[in-house]
């Protein structure tokens, strides 16, 4: 193996004296991984010097650029977690822009004197959410730890069998509704729950319960579906067993629409309507914000999420206040349409079939390869619903190559029924430049595909 400080002499690593302790480093691990596989037999020839050199270079600037870089959503799931979830709007991340430097977060300009941080996002999220108070945490995730920690304690929360979800990347309700040191009391079966089993919980009557249950929790099923022999009791038989027992029905919904959406998800308002007493949901889902996580319904019951230990540790920064502020000011003043993702969903598929071919015409393909799609939403709402779109199919008979050049220049598409496909509803007119000047680099010539 070459030695470290010969690797690091040589011309690809050299300059930039700041760097040297990094890239010493970067070497070390690069040696480390090497001999490693030189002993698992996996090696080939030693490396030289300045292969290692290049290969720890290469490394180091692609951590030198800002990231996570932008990228362009051509997948047609709208709010898809692994690209940011929503689109902020210009607005938004003014806002969030302007509360970089210092700001009145805590501070009240007319006194001097130290103020709260969502003193001016409280009143306007609970006129538009129909509560009678508001708390902001730093994600969905985190509203649904608060609330069940808060108000879940001593006796534990009581979830259905039904209602265990995954949402994804192995997060599941029961265990973050769990992780504050709240007891789990689980009832009924994975596809009948009754109403008796929350009562008998809230008595303390369930097996190996010592006293009960402080609270009800209650979960968007978001990414799936039950059908058939099926029964879960609706949150007003909840409401009115918990009410019986003085326990607050806490209900996860996840997607959190503020409504005027398509499709059948349910919004913040109907669950509160409904009898939930607190309702927990993302930010950055459909209501359009960036990441956030909101606890929305009755003063006395956000009040004890406001004012427990754990809050302080889930607080939202300074730009996630703004962010949501401006999101809800877009509400408020019915403009709410101007939102990326309440864009997206608008426009018809007239629309995206013009956009589409003008796109082809730019690059000068077949009006060919212009494809009926459809979109999701994303973001845990409801599976069933789906957006008719238009896609381009990008001119290729390499997919699994020109789907990853596409991405290294900022594209993200998706493979369907053996075609690359540019999904345009979850793309940005703004971004239709851009998106031509990717697709142009990429594309084999001639090799157009045929038409529907
Ligand atoms: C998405 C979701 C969450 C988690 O919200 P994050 O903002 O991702 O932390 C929790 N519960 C439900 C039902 C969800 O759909």
């Amino acid at each position: 193996m070459p030695r470290v400080d010969a690797i690091l002499d040589e011309p690809a690593l050299a300059g930039s004296p700041a760097l040297r302790a990094i890239k010493r480093r970067f070497v070390q691990e690069a040696l480390a991984e090497l001999r490693g596989r030189a002993q698992k037999g996996e090696a080939a020839a030693a490396p030289t010097a300045a292969a290692v050199a290049e290969q720890v270079a290469r490394r180091l600037d692609g951590l030198l650029v800002p990231r996570p870089r932008a990228l362009i959503n051509a997948t047609g799931v709208l709010l898809h977690t692994n690209l940011g979830r929503a689109v902020l709007s210009r607005e938004t991340a003014a806002a969030m822009v302007a509360a970089a430097g210092a700001c009145e977060l805590e501070f009240e300009v007319e006194s001097g004197s130290r103020g709260s941080r969502l003193v001016w996002l409280r009143p306007l999220l609970a006129a538009l959410l129909g509560a009678e108070d508001v708390h902001v945490v730093n994600n969905g995730g985190a509203a649904l730890l608060l609330a069940c920690t808060a108000l879940g304690l001593p006796g534990g929360v009581v979830l259905s069998r039904g209602q265990m979800v995954e949402i994804g990347d192995g997060f599941r309700v029961a265990e973050m509704a769990t992780a504050g040191g709240a007891p789990l009391w689980e009832i009924g079966s994975t596809n009948r729950t009754h109403v008796a089993e929350y009562a008998a919980a809230l008595k303390g009557e369930l097996a190996g319960q010592r006293a009960p249950a402080s609270a009800i929790l209650w979960a968007h099923l978001s990414n799936f579906q039950q059908a058939g022999f099926v029964h879960q009791p609706g949150l007003p038989e909840l409401a009115v067993v918990g009410r019986e027992r003085g326990a607050p029905v806490i209900a996860d919904l996840g997607s959190g629409s503020l409504g005027g959406l398509p499709g059948g998800e349910p919004t913040v308002q109907e669950y509160l309507a409904q009898g939930a007493d607190l309702v927990t949901f993302s930010g950055d889902k459909l209501l359009g914000g960036p990441q956030a996580g909101l606890l929305a319904g009755s003063a006395a019951l956000v009040q004890r999420c406001r004012r427990h230990p754990m809050a302080r540790a889930l607080r939202p920064d300074k730009t996630t206040v703004a962010g949501i502020h401006a999101t809800a000011i877009a509400y408020a003043t019915g403009a709410e349409g101007s939102l990326p993702l309440r864009r997206m969903i608008g426009w018809s598929e007239g629309q995206l079939r013009e956009r589409a071919l003008a796109l082809a015409r730019a690059l000068g393909w077949d009006a060919g390869c212009v494809r009926a799609s459809e979109a999701t939403v994303g973001g845990g709402s409801l599976p069933g619903d789906v957006l008719p779109s238009v896609a381009i199919a990008v001119p290729t008979a390499e997919v699994t190559r020109t789907a990853r050049a596409l991405r290294r220049a900022g594209v993200v598409g998706r493979v369907h029924a053996g075609e690359l496909w540019i999904d345009l509803r979850s793309v940005l007119p703004e971004d239709d430049t851009a998106l031509v000047a990717a697709l142009r680099g990429v594309a084999g010539a001639g090799s157009s595909p045929t038409a529907d």
